[in-house]
């Protein structure tokens, strides 16, 4: 009954919080249903466990090297850093540990996974894993500890296909540790963690999207086709048949945002509902925010950064009720200025 009633009220506020927050402006009232959401069933925080990562994505700046001298650096969140968030902050219920990097090449992820399930923490890995690399006993880890849900990114069915983007990935490598955590999924009988095959849709793999989905059902994942972020980079060809075989109905995040007169991603509401911390401690605010920080959670706790003058104000400023200013990193967000641009 409870499930249900955390199920219902997640959904309404994950299909409310564009209107209340973008339309209506109603950031206050927002705020408010998750703090009752939160004091009911415990809050979520994003907490990157790596931004080192060991593939060369051609259009991430993971992989193209552009994250490493900026805000997000190169480096893993440490076990202590982890434990004095979920220590100090026991409301904390749910953490996503991905973000920029490879989560799997963390060397205290193990300690982290074990001391989460310990304090009843659910742990996510829903931005992406490529799990390229991975140790034996991380992946009994994932099932025996109850990690809650990996998205893995699998951009093909066809190792040919999937390292035009995952380059210095090994599709075959990636299959055989699904399947080893199946293995383990059926020795500890158990559900946990649910997997997802996450399939960027570009112009080089839109011939096996059906291929793909096939071979997710086979290995008990769920099946879900993603919009390319960056359009210039191999982008679709056939756009009919994108729309048919993702189910997604476009074939773009501009024709998204056409149709459906919002953004394909918003991640400007994880600044209320699941903010972003760096491995280093640096509260980033939400997922995609390379350009700023606003200051560090290991140094003023979770809920002292949180009620920062200046995060409080980036939160008004991303609803356009505030003026921009020049120490709010948003201002210089291509998420923000388009918005800004289409409410002129
Ligand atoms: S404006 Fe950009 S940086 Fe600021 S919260 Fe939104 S997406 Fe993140």
């Amino acid at each position: 009954m409870l499930k249900k009633i955390q199920g219902l009220l997640k959904g309404t506020l994950k299909y409310l919080r564009y209107q209340l927050l973008f339309q209506y402006k109603l950031g206050w009232l927002y705020d408010l249903l998750i703090q009752i959401k939160n004091s009911l069933f415990g809050a979520r925080v994003r907490l990157e466990a790596s931004s080192v990562c060991q593939l060369q994505c051609p259009a991430c700046p993971t992989g193209t090297g552009a994250n490493r001298g900026g805000v997000i650096g190169w480096g893993f969140l440490k076990f202590e850093g982890f434990k004095k968030i979920i220590d100090e902050n026991p409301r904390v219920k749910r953490v996503e540990l991905s973000n920029w990097g490879e989560i799997f090449l963390n060397p205290d992820l193990p300690e982290i996974i074990e001391y989460a399930y310990i304090k009843g923490v659910r742990l996510e890995a829903l931005n992406g894993v490529n799990l390229n690399n991975v140790s034996d006993e991380t992946l009994e880890f994932l099932v025996k500890y109850r990690f809650d849900c990996i998205s893995v990114s699998l951009d093909g069915a066809t190792h040919e296909t999937y390292k035009i983007y995952r380059q210095k990935g090994n599709l075959y490598t990636v299959i055989r540790n699904i399947k080893r955590i199946n293995h383990f999924k059926s020795e500890y009988q158990s559900s946990f963690p649910k997997l997802l095959w996450q399939f960027v849709v570009f112009g080089h793999n839109e011939h096996e999207l059906p291929k793909a989905r096939k071979m997710a059902k086979e290995l008990g994942m769920s099946f879900r086709p993603k919009l390319n972020f960056e359009p210039t980079y191999s982008p679709v060809r056939d756009e009919r048949y994108v729309k048919i075989e993702s189910g997604l109905h476009v074939a773009s995040r501009d024709e998204f945002l056409r149709k459906r007169k919002r953004a394909y991603l918003c991640p400007c509401t994880q600044l209320w509902d699941s903010p972003q911390i760096n491995w280093d401690g640096k509260l980033l605010g939400c997922c995609v925010n390379r350009i700023g920080d606003f200051g560090n959670v290991f140094e003023l706790g979770l809920n002292g950064a949180l009620n920062t003058e200046v995060f409080r104000y980036a939160k008004r400023m991303v609803l356009g009720i505030e003026p921009p200013r020049e120490d709010i990193p948003c201002i210089s967000c291509e998420v923000y200025r388009t918005r800004m641009e289409s409410s002129a």
